[in-house]
């Protein structure tokens, strides 16, 4: 006998759960309750929801199944930044990470486990992509990363950013399918512009955010302003190049009037000369942006450091003088590896 697979709760339309308190002559009224609890309370089982009967849970439970993700370990750093390793139903693992600082609390979480691209100085890019994390399983991230910034900072999350492990946008129906739910105001309600996705440059992807005229941030992980050197350190660079991620984002902006950040990591001797800030400013005049000058942490076996603090400060002011709207980054987190390019499951 074929057996049905049952579908999770969160992926049942409101109009199907109104036809199913008819059939079981339930009042129309649950199925506002049985959606708070899902998008307001964010229960993740069957047995919180409980202004719902008992009768009515096992309705659902024999229909349904739930797939929250759980949290297998949390760290704890010296600055304070808390990392999660969350475990799915089907027995993987991601990490999200929240940061505080003075005038934020930051959510940073995944959107694949694994990632199929290979950018050079990331711990992640080092493992198997396994699968697309689902809509749910991202929303789960933000909603247990707020929780804990309730119990460890009495704040809610204040930013959210698709900076964890895999390429969002190769994963564009349920990243944006989870930002849906994460700004939905009957819900979490978290302001679109508080929120940004990074990318490592896909062009394509980039025009359908501007078609689908997004409300979010969006982040390019650049890294390097010239084609050359950004396809040694981001393979991707060979099928998305910069001319392409440019034009794209020129739609992106025409389409959206928002502006882009551009993602930098320096690194020692690769990325860091006078003629690599010069190679920026020049994309920087291009549309409305501004720069994050990232703080490396070493990732073992890739043979990329950071640069010491002098050519760290001449390449902040010669982007300063041309006027390129430009903040250095600190990584957090780093005892925990926690920090930018350090998720991969090790702690
Ligand atoms: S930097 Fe992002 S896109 Fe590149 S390998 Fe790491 S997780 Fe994947």
């Amino acid at each position: 006998m074929e057996t049905k697979v049952k579908k999770e709760i969160r992926e049942v339309h409101k109009e199907d759960l109104q036809i199913l308190m008819n059939d079981i002559n339930e009042k129309s009224f649950r199925v506002q309750q049985i959606m708070e609890w899902l998008w307001l309370k964010n229960a993740r089982s069957f047995d919180a929801m409980t202004n719902l009967s008992k009768n009515l849970r096992d309705e659902l439970a024999l229909r349904y199944t739930f797939r929250p993700l759980t949290v297998n370990k949390t760290q704890i750093s010296e600055d304070g930044t808390i990392k999660v390793r969350f475990e799915t139903f089907d027995h993987h693992f991601i990490e999200g990470v929240l940061i505080p600082s003075t005038d934020r609390l930051t959510a940073c979480i995944s959107s694949q486990i694994g990632c199929s691209l290979t950018c050079r100085f990331c711990a992640t890019g080092k493992m198997e992509r396994v699968r697309n994390l689902l809509f749910y399983e991202i929303y789960d991230q933000v909603a247990i990363l707020q929780e804990l910034a309730e119990k460890h900072f009495q704040k809610r999350l204040s930013n959210l950013v698709f900076m964890g492990m895999g390429e969002p946008l190769l994963n564009y129906n349920h990243v944006l399918r989870s930002i849906d739910k994460i700004t939905w105001s009957k819900g979490m309600g978290m302001s679109p512009s508080r929120i940004t996705v990074s990318t490592s440059g896909i062009a394509k992807q980039i025009k359908q955010l501007a078609d689908d005229k997004v409300k979010f941030n969006l982040a390019l992980s650049l890294h390097a302003a010239d084609n050359e050197k950004r396809s040694k350190m981001m393979p991707i660079n060979d099928s998305n190049k910069l001319e392409d991620l440019v034009e794209a984002l020129d739609y992106f902006y025409k389409e959206t009037h928002s502006p882009i950040t551009y993602e930098y990591i320096l690194f020692a001797g690769v990325n860091d000369s006078d003629l690599d800030a010069a190679n920026l400013i020049k994309l920087c005049r291009r549309i409305p942006s501004k720069v994050n000058l990232i703080e490396y942490n070493a990732v073992e076996g890739t043979g990329f450091v950071k640069p010491d603090h002098t050519i760290l400060d001449r390449f902040v002011s010669t982007l300063q003088k041309n006027k390129v709207n430009v903040r250095v980054r600190r990584s957090r987190g780093k005892d925990i590896d926690a920090a930018c390019g350090q998720l991969a499951n090790k702690g």
